[in-house]
């Protein structure tokens, strides 16, 4: 074998880079501000860290966590999922602890999609994704959210289908649109997964992160859609602690039971002290999770206000962690060519929109993270301002 070539498999090839650690690195090398990879700059509750402080002292959690997540997580999950959606799960039979929500997405398309078969998602989307669709050995199928808002297009997912589709993957609230799916479009969605038979994979890692009115609806709630839905959630994201990695899927017991029998291979079991601070994050008051939106919404104004102020066109967020903004306005052929230029210029990192996407559609767009400290927002945009065109 020569030691020229990658041993990567050939599958893994396109996958071999990720734009989000290629940013951030490059963000501490230009000590620049990083508003590309989406991870909050304060952590979450005091309480939380206390719980995870307090179980690794008493000794709860630091060896093997029961397989398939701790009794008093999956409880947590199910009442949460009853709390808030009104969906009844049995705590035993619906509920699988991962490490993060990413592996929970491994594991259901590994556990449920295999060479020959195609996922049908939205483009521009969470780079995960194909790369996971690619492990499985199955192929991806991606349908653009359309210009110029970047929704999705109803039309476009029914003729993507073909008799090769076993799941769509849908994800909402959106990264790195910052959309949220409504009902109308959910129902939509819903109707050709009925019609068509198909599994539905639903990253709901952004659920509690939904501003103003535009309310997260889970796709399981829709009718005929708990029995072929697994839904994704995360710890990290919906408590601040992006570090722990403690993330679930749930739905009904034989899609529930393919995912375990793929996630004991992978990580075996997830962090132990960790699930115990999640447990107790999941029970947090309602006024947790209203002032966790709120808090974040003024983020979002903070950041939307001043890239608007510097004449960009922003779609604004009603959801997740990211403003998408369309930068041609300012002279920029491309969200690419302007992302390059910034690190340097300004002293500020993004993502490309077009690093997460297979069309032209999002070409002109940058993925900005607003998940930051208001004084680390304006600094990034005093900076901006310094060597931006005005208009
Ligand atoms: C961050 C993110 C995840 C991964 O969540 P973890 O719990 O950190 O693994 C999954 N999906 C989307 C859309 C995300 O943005």
């Amino acid at each position: 074998m020569s030691r020229d070539e990658s041993p990567l498999v050939e599958r893994m090839h396109q996958h071999s880079r990720t734009v989000f650690g290629e940013m951030s690195a490059l963000a501490t090398r230009l000590g620049a501000v990083n508003l590309g990879q989406g991870f909050p700059d304060q952590d979450g509750p005091e309480v939380l860290r206390d719980v995870a402080i307090a179980a690794i002292r008493d000794g709860r959690g630091n060896q093997y966590p029961p397989a398939h997540g701790l009794p008093e997580l999956r409880r947590s999950i199910a009442d949460h999922q009853w709390r808030f959606y009104g969906l009844r799960l049995d705590w035993e039979t619906d509920v699988v602890v991962t490490t993060g929500a990413s592996e929970a997405i491994a594991a259901t398309l590994l556990a449920l999609v295999t060479t020959g078969d195609e996922v049908v998602m939205f483009d521009p989307a969470f780079d995960l994704y194909q790369a996971d669709v690619a492990l499985a050995g199955a192929a991806s199928v991606s349908v653009a959210l359309a210009s110029p808002d970047l929704r999705p297009d109803l039309t476009a997912l029914a003729a993507a289908i073909t008799p090769r589709t076993r799941l769509i993957l849908i994800n909402s609230p959106h990264n790195p649109t910052g959309i949220v799916f409504t009902r109308a479009e959910l129902e939509g969605i819903a109707r050709i997964a009925v019609d068509h038979d198909l599994l539905v994979l639903a990253d709901e890692a952004y659920e509690h992160l939904w501003f103003d009115d535009f309310r997260h609806i889970p796709i399981a709630t829709l009718p005929g859609m708990w029995e072929r839905t697994v839904t994704i959630g995360s710890g990290g994201k919906s408590f601040s602690f992006t570090g722990w990695k403690v993330g679930w899927a749930t739905g009904p017991a034989y899609l529930i039971d393919a995912v375990k029998v793929v996630r004991q291979h992978l990580s075996f079991v997830s962090s132990g002290p960790f699930q115990w601070a999640i447990a107790s994050g999941l029970q947090l008051p309602d006024a947790y999770f209203d002032d966790f939106r709120h808090d974040l919404a003024r983020q979002r104004d903070l950041l939307a206000l001043g890239l608007r102020n510097l004449g960009m066109r922003v779609l604004t967020p009603q959801g997740t962690y990211f403003i998408s903004t369309d930068v041609t306005p300012l002279g920029f052929e491309s969200g690419a060519q302007f992302c390059e230029w910034i690190p340097d210029n300004a002293g500020v990192v993004a993502i490309p929109m077009s690093a997460l996407s297979d069309h032209h559609d999002a070409d002109s767009f940058v993925r900005w993270a607003f998940c930051k400290r208001p004084e680390t927002l304006r600094v990034a945009l005093e900076r901006l301002t310094a060597v931006l065109p005005r208009r």
